[in-house]
């Protein structure tokens, strides 16, 4: 496994620039006088260090099993006695600051695409045990997907770094991974609604700009590259499902899609002994405002009734059926790219791949 690298961001604080424009009235400083006053070192990925965060394939199955076998300790501790990766075939292209792979698996070759995601909040215990059973449990159960034209693609422990801790955090060191999207509304809102709605607690932090986090682009990179018809993220303890996506928060007047979307979390509801359904709405960053609202792709957050890990057995039995009708819901999304489309965003982080391994750099 590579060593792993921060590069850092220089930023200056902000209150700086009030107490210089107080002083000196003008608000300009020269360059020089900024470097003497304060700064603060920032980790945060880019496209100039996401070569750190790369797992060589040649060492990803090494890399996966010694990941595999961590996770089962952690297991052991909440008391659930399952081998969490079973017999799945995982992949890993990128790895956490911790060098923790970030794993995920692909089920059938259709084209029908239901990505599914666990441990975005790694404090929130139960949806990491149900997510990687559920992984399990596709693989076992081919006749789900195979013949219906259907993929699935699970990652079950977004953020890993806060798991492995002795008390498992929401963020994943630093940053709520769930505010780190840069959504339209992101510098607008974003810190605005981390003071204001959650009284400005570090487990909510956004970063101090979008898209630091490596977990936040390993989602982006899974729906850039799955192109996911739809959208499934399990979290507790709030105990509801919400829905972002098309037709949502829009009583009346939907279209037949937007209508077909928003019947997706009535579907998985009548499943789940009618799991209450509540219009929540979305955060700055958050993936159902990135995914649902602005992409478009019907995106279900299914909130457990609690994090307590004791509650698997009886939440496995209860959503199961959930979860696979949350899969063979027939849902295809308009693929076709708007006009003026901004191109996918790991384009240019393909685009530094490229040039490395040009430079004789190959990462795998
Ligand atoms: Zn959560």
């Amino acid at each position: 496994m590579s060593r792993m690298y921060f590069s850092y961001v220089w930023l200056v604080l902000p209150a700086l620039f009030c107490w210089e424009r107080a002083a000196y009235g003008h608000g300009l400083l020269l360059d020089a006088q900024i470097l003497e006053r304060g700064y603060a070192k920032i980790p945060h990925v880019s496209p100039y260090n996401i070569a750190d965060y790369h797992v060589r394939e040649a060492d990803s199955q090494a890399v996966i099993a010694d990941y595999c076998r961590k996770v089962s300790q952690e297991f052991k501790r909440y008391g659930w006695e399952d081998n969490p990766c079973g017999e799945v075939q995982w992949s890993a292209d990128l790895q956490t600051a911790s060098g923790m792979p970030l794993i995920y698996a692909s089920f059938g070759s259709g084209r029908e695409t239901t990505l599914f995601m666990g441990g975005v909040h790694p404090d929130e215990l139960s949806p990491i045990q149900l997510a990687f059973r559920f992984a399990r449990y596709l693989s076992n159960n081919p006749d789900l997907y195979q013949k219906q034209g259907l993929r699935v693609v699970v990652a079950p422990l977004v953020a890993p770094d806060g798991f492995f801790r002795d008390r498992p955090l929401r963020t994943n060191g630093r940053i709520d991974v769930n505010r780190n999207f840069f959504t339209m509304d992101w510098y607008d809102k974003a810190h605005h609604a981390w003071q204001h709605r959650t009284a400005g607690a570090g487990r909510y932090f956004p970063g101090y700009f979008p898209n630091t986090e490596v977990e936040t682009l390993f989602q982006v990179w899974l729906v850039d590259a799955y192109t996911p018809d739809k959208l499934f993220s399990v979290h507790a303890p709030l105990g509801f499902l919400d829905y972002d996506g098309p037709g949502d928060q829009k009583p009346s007047h939907l279209s037949r899609t937007e209508k077909k979307a928003k019947q997706y979390v009535y579907e998985v509801s009548k499943q789940t002994e009618n799991y209450r359904v509540v219009d929540y709405s979305f955060y700055p960053g958050s993936l159902g405002n990135f995914a649902g609202n602005e992409r478009k792709v019907p995106t279900i957050t299914l909130e457990l009734e609690a994090t307590n890990p004791r509650g698997v057995h009886k939440y496995w039995e209860k959503f199961l059926p959930g979860f696979v009708r949350s899969v063979n819901y027939p849902f295809r999304r308009d693929h076709r790219p708007e006009p003026g489309n901004a191109s996918r965003f790991f384009a240019v982080y393909d685009e530094v791949f490229l040039k490395l391994q040009r430079m004789g750099l190959s990462l795998n």
